[in-house]
């Protein structure tokens, strides 16, 4: 018997539930693709484009309706000689400044062998490189911004850009901008004049109801799933754990994707509804635990301060007691601790990421209000989190703990 034989029973081609799978249909979304259409009408007339700005929740979407408009529109403008479409996209995930966003499409622009640094040159010579480069392209060229919010409210590129050409910047290009935000509060901290530019035809995209995720993932499933896979209620309960939840067709997929693995890894000829809420409970987890690592400083010390009480069977505990130990290990780990109030607000913090547990207690009969914590997850996984911290000098309870667990 072979270690690994191929899947038969559940996954038909499980890529088509990835992240990255970019669907060839869009379904639940007509009222979103009008108004992106009528945004992008000057584009087919040949005129100069509008601007797009798109926000909504991460999981809407948003890129996904993008690259599926946007493909259409450059094979339908193929038919116009005198359309000439270029899209360039850039995810600015890891970029946090206009100066960065302008070097990265400088390079997106450019071939493979003939990239500037990412660093060292002065703003304006960066921005005259991009225009360079725009006008050898020529035509209309569409940018496409996703992720932008991560410039945060260095934005002046979301200026430059639109206004090259009126500025007299670029003669041989007509450029357009297409700006994509999970943060609406991104949008509301643009400065006036680039929310006047940038801002020319906004689209919002709500959260999914259950029925649009279900036809979502009705026919995402029809191909990345064989046809028996599914018992019966398994994907509406994916689509309306999910629209609960956050509306996101991510977190809908994510749920049926894991479910699948968790039948496969059963032996099972089928998911069933049971795999559903096993996958909830597994990406929940796998949630907090991307929550405990990426704490602050501060909120690492609290989360350890507490973990050193529980494992000494002394939760739930008040911030009385938790505050020395913080205190401590702070000072051992070579950081400034910070006043009690302020560090009970990383509890408070904790607590609503759902790692913690906070009750109100009376206090005798003085009749004042404390509150009392204690751990409202597994302790391994909190050892686990607490294992990957970095400079945090760990009490000898903690660091015990954690080579029992490593062993
Ligand atoms: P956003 O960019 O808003 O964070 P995405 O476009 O990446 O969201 O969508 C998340 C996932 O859901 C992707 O796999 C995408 O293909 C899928 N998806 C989202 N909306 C639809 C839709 N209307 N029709 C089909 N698939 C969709
Ligand atoms: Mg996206």
């Amino acid at each position: 018997m072979a270690t690994f034989t191929r899947d038969t029973e559940i996954f038909r081609d499980e890529d088509m539930l990835r992240e990255d799978y970019q669907p060839d249909s869009i379904a639940g979304r007509e009222a979103v693709l009008d108004a992106y259409k009528t945004a992008l009408q000057p584009v087919v007339n040949g005129a100069q484009p509008r601007n797009v700005f798109l926000y909504g929740k991460t999981g809407v979407g948003k890129t996904a309706v993008s690259r599926y408009l946007l493909d259409e529109l450059q094979q339908d403008t193929m038919r116009y000689d005198d359309v000439d479409l270029s899209v360039f996209w850039l995810n600015c995930t890891n970029l946090s400044s206009s100066y960065q966003v302008a070097v990265n499409l400088v390079n997106t622009l450019r071939s493979v062998d003939d990239q500037i640094s990412t660093t060292g040159y002065p703003q304006q010579r960066v921005f005259d490189l991009l225009y360079e480069e725009l006008d050898t392209v020529g035509g209309t060229v569409l940018l496409v911004l996703d992720e932008i919010d991560h410039i945060g409210t260095d934005d002046e590129i979301l200026y430059e850009i639109p206004r090259a050409r009126s500025n007299g910047y670029l003669t041989d290009v007509k450029p357009g901008v297409i700006g994509i935000s999970n943060d609406f509060g991104f949008r509301e901290s643009l400065s006036p004049k680039v929310k006047d530019t940038l801002c020319e035809e906004e689209i919002h995209f709500s959260p999914y109801n259950a029925v649009e995720l279900e036809e979502i993932l009705h026919r995402r499933a029809e191909e990345a799933l064989y046809d028996d896979a599914t018992g019966s209620g398994v994907i509406s309960l994916c689509a309306a754990t999910a629209a609960q939840d956050t509306g996101s067709a991510r977190q809908a997929l994510d749920l049926l994707y894991k479910a699948g693995e968790i039948a496969r890894a059963g032996d099972q000829s089928r998911i069933a509804e049971s795999d559903v809420y096993e996958a909830r409970n597994k990406l929940e987890q796998s949630q907090i635990e991307q929550g405990m690592r990426e704490l602050t400083k501060h909120g690492h010390l609290a989360l350890v301060a507490t973990l050193q009480l529980a494992l000494e069977e002394e939760t739930p505990t008040r911030v009385r007691e938790i505050f020395p130990r913080y205190r401590a290990i702070a000072r051992h780990s070579d950081v400034d601790p910070l006043v009690r109030r302020r560090m009970h607000d990383h509890l408070a913090d904790l607590a609503m990421l759902g790692i913690l547990d906070r009750h109100g207690r009376n206090e005798g009969r003085s009749g004042g209000q404390y509150y009392e914590y204690q751990f409202s997850v597994d302790l391994d996984l909190v050892i686990d989190a607490v294992d990957d911290f970095e400079n945090v000098t760990l009490p000898r309870t903690v660091a015990r703990s954690i080579r029992a667990r490593n062993r």
